[in-house]
């Protein structure tokens, strides 16, 4: 018998169970493989390979280098940040309130994903790429458990060694990293791409460029809107982070069992409708802590992350209003005005928490009942926080709708509305506000052939997993090129 997925059924909290969906074989037949790994058809040595660059290395470049590797297409990975053991002390400087631009939560070895929270479910409906990516992890070292989970979650102290690991490989496979390199310029010739350019002047030859650069990468977008390739706006939310005990989440989702130590700390997903608009949690992190995502010195962007045995006493979940392109306004700045309005409220963010990285906050009780906050509870978030009113950091719509729903949420779930549940702001970058156009069935830029837009950033993904599957779907593309 072989399990296939396992789930902790907490629905009813009077009857929890653990769900299992199994295989099973009859005497002397043999298991098959559970996740075929079909290895892409290798890159026909009659036809010339075509000189690639990713720029960027977070999951969806990885695993285009990846994809391409198999096929024996090497790749040269352009990557701003630092490799992930350097990166580890710019996370710590930021907790002191001292933010490296180019290596950070969002920049460096393996992208936002390293030191993410590492949950990887995904709404992607293609189960067979979704435990592709699975399967991938756990070749590199990843618990074998996550391709059976419902809630697969990996935490990030473990990432980086799974990274690593995955750099070996590829390393082995003819691909070659280069650090603290940031794409300054994509170099054309007549329409055609030749080349690109760092920061510090190295120009790289390129037939093939794969554009991973995540969504926090704005001076990627400047230059891609300057170099005259198509973009466009699209939805995306901005909110807050909701830090909640953990043990008042377990009592909402387990009832009397709560406490028992054979439970994971508890998971919740809630959303409402507020002011006609959705709201909703997203990224929730059980035994979490909220971090420091900033990319930029004069602006606060919170996110969440947990260690893999999710052992801190609070849950955190972002808590986020969605936006539709028009509400960016500011016509004049095209499709990168959805960057100035996030960056309006990071901003804002930042000089009501009073500099350094320290975020405003506000109790749960008081956000509902429009008064400011002059006490606080204990929080995850190292940089610390600054009682204040959640109200002046937003758009009116935003607040608006943030209040109606989470006023409709607590009613619903008896027990959230806790004196010590805190919103801090702000929770900017759950997904781009734009997208860099690409060709449906090539996936290039129809404005610059051979440019390939991927991940996160160009707007065709929203997390680790999907961004890891679009890597993939690129690189079959490239692939294809060659038959
Ligand atoms: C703290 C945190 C927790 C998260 N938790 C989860 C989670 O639990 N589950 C989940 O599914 N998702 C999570 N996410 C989101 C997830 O990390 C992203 O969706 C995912 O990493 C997107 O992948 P990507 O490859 O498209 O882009 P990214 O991972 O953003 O990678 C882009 C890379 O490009 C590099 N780059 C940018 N500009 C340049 C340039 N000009 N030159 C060279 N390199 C450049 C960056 O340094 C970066 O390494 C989290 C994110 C954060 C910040």
């Amino acid at each position: 018998m072989r399990v296939l997925r396992r789930s902790l059924d907490a629905r009813k909290a009077y009857a929890l169970g653990h769900r299992l969906r199994v295989e099973i074989f009859s005497d002397g037949e043999v298991a098959r493989e559970r996740i075929p790994a079909p290895a892409p058809a290798p890159w026909p040595s009659s036809v010339p390979r075509p000189r690639v660059v990713i720029v960027g290395s977070g999951p969806a470049g990885t695993w285009a280098a990846l994809r391409l590797a198999e096929a024996g297409l090497p790749s040269t990975i352009l990557e701003r940040g630092k490799a992930v053991q350097p990166r580890r002390h710019d996370l710590a400087g930021i907790q002191r309130g001292q933010l490296d631009e180019n290596s950070n939560y969002c920049f460096g070895e393996g992208g936002a994903g390293t030191y993410s929270d590492g949950k990887l479910y995904t709404r992607t409906k293609d189960r067979g790429a979704v435990d592709r990516v699975l399967a991938d992890l756990v070749r590199f070292g990843a618990d074998p458990d996550i391709v059976v989970e419902s809630r697969p979650h990996v935490g990030s102290n473990k990432l980086p060694k799974v990274l690593t690991a995955l750099r070996t490989f590829l390393e082995e496979h003819g691909v070659r990293y280069m650090f603290s390199s940031t794409l300054a310029t994509i170099i054309t010739d007549k329409g055609s791409l030749r080349a690109v350019r760092t920061t510090a002047g190295d120009e790289i030859p390129a037939d093939i460029v794969i554009l991973a650069t995540g969504h926090s990468a704005r001076d990627v977008y400047t230059l891609v809107s300057g170099a005259g390739i198509a973009l466009e706006r699209k939805g995306s939310t901005v909110g807050v982070r909701l830090e909640h005990p953990q043990p008042v989440i377990d009592r909402i989702q387990y009832g009397k069992a709560a406490g028992d130590a054979r439970l994971p700390p508890a998971f919740y997903e809630v959303s409402a409708t507020g002011a006609e608009r959705g709201v909703y949690s997203f990224c929730m992190c059980p035994g979490g802590f909220i971090v420091p995502a900033a990319t930029e010195r004069d602006g606060i962007v919170v996110n969440g992350m947990s260690l893999s045995r999710r052992d801190s006493p609070r849950a955190n979940a972002a808590m986020v209003v969605s936006l539709r392109p028009e509400d960016y306004g500011e016509k004049s700045l095209g499709p990168l005005a959805g960057i100035e309005f996030q960056r309006r409220i990071e901003r804002a963010a930042f000089s009501a928490g009073g500099g350094e990285f320290q975020a405003p906050a506000q109790r749960l009780v008081d956000f509902l009942a429009r008064r400011p906050s002059t006490s606080l509870p204990a929080t995850s978030y190292h940089p610390g926080v600054v009682p204040g009113n959640i109200a002046q950091i937003f758009p009116a719509f935003v607040v608006e709708s943030l209040r109606d729903g989470l006023e409709s949420i607590t009613r619903k779930l008896r027990g959230f509305l806790h004196e010590d549940a805190m919103l801090v702001a702000a929770e900017t970058r759950t997904s781009a506000p734009l997208r860099i156009v690409r060709d449906a069935v090539t996936l290039q830029s129809p404005t610059l052939p051979g440019l390939y837009p991927a991940g996160e950033g160009a707007g065709y993904a929203g997390g680790i997993v999907s961004a890891a599957i679009d890597g993939t779907r690129v690189a079959q593309a490239i692939l294809s090129r060659a038959s």
